[in-house]
């Protein structure tokens, strides 16, 4: 008998993130559909107080407009010495319009005179699935470092030239997309979702 591959849409207009999130579920019957085949949603306002709500928030937002299960992730930086900053404002922390480069002065010049062993910090992300009307699967993930005042490689995006991995001995821009993906908490984060998505699209198939 035909079973319909279920469609979910991946809730990212990075191109990047679509592909690490469908290689990661490439062997699960899904049909993972990026934004940029549907027509134009305007992008919801993510105010939540933590990662995991804006996820959920985002996933529910694109699930309503698109009436497709939708999957949507959440992801900043928490500086232990910053009180946990610039966590859900990572990608603005230096104001709008998003800038790496502004955001990394801005948390070079806050850890000035902070020692090596205070500048503890960790990539967190959370992702959440969702139907229109609830949460249907929720996981998250993260990568603990510290960060360097110098900026070393010129691979990934965002803070990666200044998270520095000890038991690398590298930065997150020093090694490979793949490398990354590996232990990123994106890559931990998605792992860990992996079986309640099966279990979500099975179930419903049955
Ligand atoms: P978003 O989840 O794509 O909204 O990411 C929020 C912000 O967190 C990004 O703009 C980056 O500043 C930061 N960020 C999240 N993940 C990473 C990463 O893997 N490397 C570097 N910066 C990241």
């Amino acid at each position: 008998m035909h079973r319909e591959r279920r469609r979910i849409v991946i809730a990212t207009a990075n191109p990047g993130k679509f592909r690490e999130i469908s290689a990661v579920m490439a062997d699960l019957p899904i049909d993972w559909v990026p934004l940029s085949e549907l027509p134009p949603i305007e992008e919801p306002v993510e105010d939540g107080e933590t990662f995991a709500e804006n996820a959920r928030l985002k996933a529910l937002y694109y699930a309503k407009a698109t009436g497709l299960w939708a999957l949507a992730d959440d992801s900043g930086l928490e500086i232990d010495a910053l009180g946990g900053a610039p966590g859900v404002y990572s990608a603005r922390y230096a104001g709008e319009p998003c800038d790496d480069a502004a955001n990394n002065a801005r948390i070079v010049r806050e850890l000035a005179g902070v020692p090596a062993e205070g500048r503890t910090a960790r990539f967190r992300c959370a992702i959440a699935l969702a139907s229109e009307d609830h949460t249907l699967a929720e996981a998250d993930g993260k990568i603990e470092g510290v960060i360097i005042d110098e900026a070393r490689g010129q691979n990934g995006f965002g803070y990666d030239p200044h998270f520095f991995v000890p038991s690398l001995g590298k930065t997150t821009a020093e090694i490979t997309p793949e490398h990354k993906n590996s232990i990123s908490h994106r890559g931990n984060a998605l792992r860990a979702i992996r079986p309640a998505i099966e279990r979500c699209v099975r179930t419903e198939s049955a």
